[in-house]
């Protein structure tokens, strides 16, 4: 109630009254004259299907495997005649587990090379089971230049309760496997905020990554988004997760213990070693997602497709669009996005902020002060540096965002294909 009430206030004074929270059915999106953009592909196959998973995934299914390849380069042929032959910084894949149709993505890297001017790097993410020597040698050969690995933890108790089909061993001979290639970056995601988890085994587990010597090490708690076997279960078992203070005492010392070893924050859940590039999957400001449920983020629209796998593949190889909902975003609205994701950054430069907000903007005045007073960042000449503890509660203020708005979005996108109205 009273964070609901809390929203609606903050929603009014930053973002105004203009600006309407609701995705509607889709109708023509107005595609500007872009110069760049990056871009997201999701592959949703997945062959363990694990219970606390959020994501839009379906089992995999050989069947399935051509018609869906078919229907993404259909996309993607799409977006060339609508955009033509424009730059693409980034390219990041996602799913589900991209590397499970490892022979299609040469297909679809070769598609957007030939359509498009991909000019940067390529991302992948994929999990320790489905990560071989030989998938590893496809990957660098295909152009991959960063790769991101969901170990979760190295915890055998752990990887079981989470319903991970691999084990503590499967996952060190994957990182090693990654690190001997040379890809520009290596990084490895770990969940902390686990049932029942102490301080003592997420210490552990940064400690595995460390002396494994991977590039970057994501740490995130796990999400029980309400709608995930895992969700239900922990309600229906009343299994404790680590209360507030316990969460706020965990993150704490894995921001301290990552400093102690040279491990510089990059995001707040993110920390890197040396200068190798940052890995990151989320902060784009603008961006064209092609797959089923892929969102995209142009200057003037939030929209996504269809989460069935079934439509997206029956409209795309109908030649239709498809896009199943948007949002269209005020001006007001796209400068607090941007803010959002910097925050995410852990800093923000002086200038870009300057050219975003102007330099009076009262309002961006007022919640800096705020973020002064309670010492949740510092001052340089050049940026505004989110502290430990503003780092922690933009960690939570995301926890609520996602368990709020994105946990209500993807609840009916997974139940509706083509959903009417989704108010958030
Ligand atoms: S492998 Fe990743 S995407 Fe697939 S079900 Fe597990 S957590 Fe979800």
């Amino acid at each position: 109630m009273i964070t609901n009430f809390l929203t609606k206030i903050g929603r009014r004074f930053f973002v105004g009254q203009k600006q309407k929270f609701v995705f509607l059915k889709a109708k023509d999106i107005e595609f500007f004259s872009l110069k760049k953009i990056d871009l997201y592909i999701h592959i949703p196959f997945c062959k363990n299907m694990c219970p606390y998973c959020p994501y839009n995934r379906i089992a995999y299914n050989k069947e399935l495997v051509q018609p869906y390849l078919n229907g993404i380069l259909n996309e993607i042929d799409f977006y060339h005649k609508k955009l033509g032959k424009i730059e693409i910084p980034s390219i990041y894949i996602g799913g589900g587990t991209p590397t499970n149709l490892i022979d299609e993505l040469q297909i679809i890297i070769n598609s957007l090379r030939e359509k498009f001017f991909v000019s940067g790097d390529i991302c992948i993410e994929t999990s320790p089971a489905d990560l071989d020597e030989e998938i590893i040698k496809k990957l660098k050969k295909m152009g991959v230049d960063s790769i991101s690995i969901g170990v979760q933890s190295f915890n055998d108790e752990y990887l079981k309760i989470l319903g991970r089909k691999y084990d503590s061993k499967q996952a060190e001979k994957a990182i090693r496997a990654a690190l001997s290639v040379g890809f520009k970056s290596v990084n490895i995601d770990l969940m902390f905020v686990l049932p029942n988890q102490d301080s003592k085994n997420v210490l552990a587990d940064l400690d595995k990554a460390i002396n494994l010597k991977v590039d970057q090490i994501t740490t995130y708690p796990l999400f029980t988004f309400p709608y995930t076997s895992v969700g239900q279960h922990l309600k229906l078992n009343k299994i404790k997760m680590p209360n507030f203070f316990r969460r706020r005492k965990m993150y704490k010392e894995i921001y301290n213990y990552c400093a102690k070893k040279n491990y510089r924050q990059v995001s707040v859940w993110g920390f890197k070693k040396g200068e190798v590039p940052r890995y990151s999957s989320v902060t784009r400001d603008n961006y064209i997602g092609i797959g089923a449920g892929a969102c995209s983020r142009l200057p003037n629209i939030f929209y996504f497709n269809t989460f069935s796998v079934k439509d997206y593949i029956s409209s795309t190889l109908n030649k239709k669009s498809p896009i199943a909902s948007a949002m269209e975003i005020s001006s007001q609205l796209g400068k607090y996005y941007w803010l959002y994701w910097r925050f995410y950054d852990a800093k923000i430069s002086k200038n870009e902020l300057e050219k975003i907000f102007g330099r009076k903007d009262f309002k961006f005045i007022f919640l800096f002060l705020f973020l002064k007073i309670f010492r949740l960042c510092r001052e340089t000449k050049e940026s505004i540096i989110l502290t430990e503890r503003g780092s922690f509660y933009i960690h939570l203020l995301q926890n609520y965002f996602i368990l709020n708005y994105i946990n209500k979005v993807w609840t009916i996108a997974r139940k509706e294909a083509w959903p009417e109205k989704i108010e958030i």
